[in-house]
């Protein structure tokens, strides 16, 4: 017997293991890989083995918000960041690592502590009862999959991300666009003025970007990712540009019902509506963030950079992340989780990692991380504490429970966007703002909240 199962040895679910186990308490260790079984994207048995690049990404914590996530997992003895070190291999201020040596440190560390059981099995249905953390990743395995969506319901649990760019709304040039919902359709949870930004387009400049659309580099889709099927509702904007130069005109760019304040010319015979728009709806609670409604996209980013900074009030536009479409199973966790990661219908089980809806290594181990706090603190019987929102962990942590709009969520990195705003602190020295406010933040958190029970 254990007090916590596992299920998922990859970023998250180590990390998770870790954190229970430096506490005292018992961890059995699901993970499929070793039992015969393989995702698309593995390649070996290996504990938190890194798919793709080796990059942590930025280990600057002064400027950089994942750097910053790096300095806050350190405070919690993270294993990834402490296997990071010991792979460690030279990247300028970013922190990359030896992915063998990686994989192996954290294998060894878990693998000879006495509380953690790792166990090579392949887990099919979500344990009807026990305290557990799913931590099944990106491609977690169909069967468990539909145990998923059995639990959490259809429509809950997504196969596919179809990222459409974020941007930063204070990088964006308001002397061009204005707010409005076409035809000033309201709902009960509208802005005054109406809830999108419109960046308006003339004829000349919808057809350069339409032969930009189809000109720019795109990605190819993986082998494996060809045979799932993605098109509901998430179609790439290029392919729909390849369909006909009108395509988007009728679709996502569509000007009719908008009145552009802009427009200065005699002639408005149906409306000063614009000959083609680019639309931007709010992405999380705080509205710092706004999404490019409708640009899924397979362009490159640097493509994707150079293209969408021709579209009018996007000029100097600064992206939360780009727009992508990949294989990847997520939950709709604003929806389902708690705000400590418990399916609400379920609250024994626990979810961690990409399948929350955070994207990346770093970020997936940082969730884990937490149910890992989480699960211990509630073992002891004490309350856990809510992370302040200044701090990187709590700013991720409050995006995919609940500050993201449900309706669009999609994965997310880590980035200052997710932060209450510091709009009083000039531009140039913001970043360091943040990050002295996450550091000075956390450094009280854990004095009330630390040490955790073992
Ligand atoms: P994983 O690390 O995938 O771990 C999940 C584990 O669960 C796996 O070991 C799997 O074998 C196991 N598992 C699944 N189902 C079951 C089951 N039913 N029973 C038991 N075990 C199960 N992020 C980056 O930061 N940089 C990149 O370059 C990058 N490239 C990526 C490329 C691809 C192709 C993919 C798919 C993702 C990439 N990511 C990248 C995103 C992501 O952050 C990583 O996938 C990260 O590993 C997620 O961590 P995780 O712990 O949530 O899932």
């Amino acid at each position: 017997t254990h007090d916590v199962h596992i299920i998922g040895g990859g970023l998250a679910g180590s990390e998770a293991a870790w954190q229970l186990a430096r506490r005292g308490y018992t961890v059995r260790l699901s993970e499929m890989r070793g039992s015969g079984e393989m995702t698309p994207a593995h390649q070996t048995d290996g504990l938190a083995e890194l798919v793709c690049s080796n990059s942590f990404r930025s280990d600057d914590d002064t400027k950089n918000a994942v750097g910053l996530l790096h300095h806050e997992m350190r405070q919690f003895d993270s294993l990834v960041m402490r296997a990071g070190e010991v792979a460690r291999v030279p990247a300028g201020s970013a922190m990359a690592v030896d992915r063998d040596v990686f994989s192996a440190e954290v294998e060894k560390t878990l693998s000879e502590h006495p509380n953690v059981t790792i166990v090579r099995e392949r887990v099919d249905q979500l344990p009807e009862a026990g305290m557990t953390i799913v931590a099944t990743g990106p491609l977690t395995a169909q069967s468990l999959a539909e145990s998923i969506v059995t639990a959490t319901g259809q429509e809950r649990l997504a196969f596919f991300d179809a990222i459409a760019p974020i941007v930063h709304r204070e990088s964006i040039d308001m002397s061009k666009c204005w707010i409005q919902s076409r035809w000033n359709k309201r709902t009960e949870a509208s802005n005054e003025d109406g809830d999108y930004i419109n960046c308006p387009m003339t004829k000349e400049q919808y057809l350069a970007f339409h032969q930009g659309l189809i000109d720019g580099e795109k990605t190819e889709f993986r082998e494996w990712e060809k045979d799932t099927p993605y098109f509901d509702g998430c179609m790439p904007i290029e392919v729909m540009a390849e369909r006909g130069v009108e395509t988007l005109r009728y679709g996502p760019m569509k000007g009719v019902g908008l009145d552009n304040p802009y427009d200065t010319s005699e002639e408005h015979p149906q409306g000063r509506w614009p000959y083609a728009v680019v639309q931007l709806r709010q992405d999380n609670k705080l509205g710092t963030l706004w999404n490019m409604v409708g640009f899924q996209t397979k362009l490159k980013y640097g493509a994707q950079i150079e293209l969408f900074r021709t579209i009018p009030g996007l000029e100097n536009a600064e992206f939360a992340r780009l727009g992508g479409l990949h294989r990847n199973t997520f939950l709709n966790s604003p929806l389902v989780l708690d705000r400590q990661l418990r399916l609400r219908n379920a609250p024994h089980i626990r979810f961690a990692g990409q399948v929350t809806g955070c994207e990346g290594y770093v970020e997936s181990a940082a969730v884990g991380l937490m149910a890992g706090m989480m699960a211990a603190s509630e073992l002891a019987g004490r309350d856990w504490p809510a992370l302040p929102r200044s701090t990187a962990m709590g700013a991720l942590l409050s995006h995919i429970t609940g500050d993201a709009e449900a309706a669009t969520f999609q994965p997310m990195n880590v980035n200052f966007g997710l932060f209450p705003p510091l709009h009083e602190v000039k531009k140039k020295q913001r970043k360091e703002a943040y990050t002295d406010r996450a550091k000075r933040d956390l450094v009280e958190w854990i004095a009330a909240s630390e040490p955790l029970p073992a």
